[in-house]
């Protein structure tokens, strides 16, 4: 059997219509599968009418979060709740297209263990194809992998979705550890198509942490450059100081109030920036500790 598993935040304009589409294309494939609906604390009507596709469709079942947790989360707890022997990942907004589906599953029959859904277009443009641009670059340099284009829509053989599930990490970026374990993947490209109906889910406050916390979850690179960024000013330092002491001994030691303003400014900047990244850390490491669950199913009366 196949799971599909399918994060879902406030998308009751079309999901119904999208789940029925992701289960057609299954048609054509000899082997069975279910439907693993997330939803991610929508707060439109999504439950509703994914419930309704439930209804014209028994493999389709629903774990609802009792708040939003996040994609991450929701594609976590869709892998966790998954039975079949691979497992496939994708968005709910049609924008990985069902159509791919059976040439996935044909590429794990022939013995790949992930296949993996690669834009050839991003599907955006302006801000956003910039902002992933920058992303991918900083997360290239930093981590040493290289991710561009890849998305989040991927079959996983059960082997490696075990291998996955194994790590302990609270803190997932799905796309980036599946690239960690190294499995050897089948790479198939598809164009995204344009979203119907409204926009992204995502809030842009919201992807700018994402992508900060992503980088810093695959490097620690950030940190040496707090170490480097201290040891520039040093020598800095070094050399306005030489330069203060040569002025006092010649007697031409001016007022030099711009130098201290300019200095102090700098110099505070610098640490508090330091601070910062390493409190980052701190606070990675905080979260870690806890291990507090990823995400929380809404609790239901027995009947
Ligand atoms: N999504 C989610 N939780 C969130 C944001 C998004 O489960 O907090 C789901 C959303 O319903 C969709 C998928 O994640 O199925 C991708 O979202 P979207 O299409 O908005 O992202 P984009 O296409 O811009 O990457
Ligand atoms: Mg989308």
């Amino acid at each position: 059997m196949i799971s599909l598993v399918v994060p879902v935040f406030n998308e009751s304009a079309r999901i119904e219509q999208n789940l029925l589409s992701i289960l057609a294309s299954m048609e054509g494939v000899n082997i069975s599968c279910e439907l693993i609906v997330v939803d991610d604390g929508s707060q439109d009507d999504s439950v509703q009418a994914i419930e309704r596709a439930m209804q014209r469709d028994e493999r389709i079942h629903l774990l609802e979060f009792t708040r939003n947790f996040g994609k991450e989360a929701a594609v976590y707890a869709g892998l966790e709740h998954a039975s079949g022997s691979a497992v496939i990942v994708m968005d709910s907004d049609l924008q990985h297209p069902p159509d791919l589906i059976p040439e996935m599953i044909q590429a794990w029959k022939n013995g790949a263990m992930v296949v993996e859904g690669v834009k050839r277009d991003r599907g955006d443009r302006g801000r956003s194809r910039l902002m992933a641009k920058l992303f991918y670059g900083m997360y290239r340099r930093f981590s040493g992998f290289d991710i561009e284009g890849h998305s989040d829509f991927k079959l996983l053989d059960r082997q490696v979705l075990d291998l996955y599930l194994q790590m302990p990490e609270r803190y997932r970026f799905f796309r980036g550890l599946v690239n960690w374990l190294g499995v050897e993947s089948h790479v198939l490209y598809f164009d995204v198509p344009e979203r119907e109906a409204v926009g992204s889910r995502w809030q842009f406050v919201g992807l700018i942490r994402y992508a900060i916390n992503n980088i810093t979850a695959f490097s620690t690179i950030p940190l040496a450059l707090v170490t480097f960024m201290g040891s520039l000013t040093v020598l800095f330092g070094f050399l306005l100081g030489a330069i203060t002491l040569y002025q006092k001994w010649v007697g031409t030691a001016a007022e030099g109030f711009t130098t201290l303003n300019i200095l102090l400014l700098i110099l505070g900047g610098a640490i508090m920036i330091s601070l910062g990244i390493i409190g980052h850390y701190v606070g990675h490491v905080y979260v870690e500790l806890k291990s507090r669950p990823l995400y929380v199913v809404r609790p239901r009366r027995k009947p």
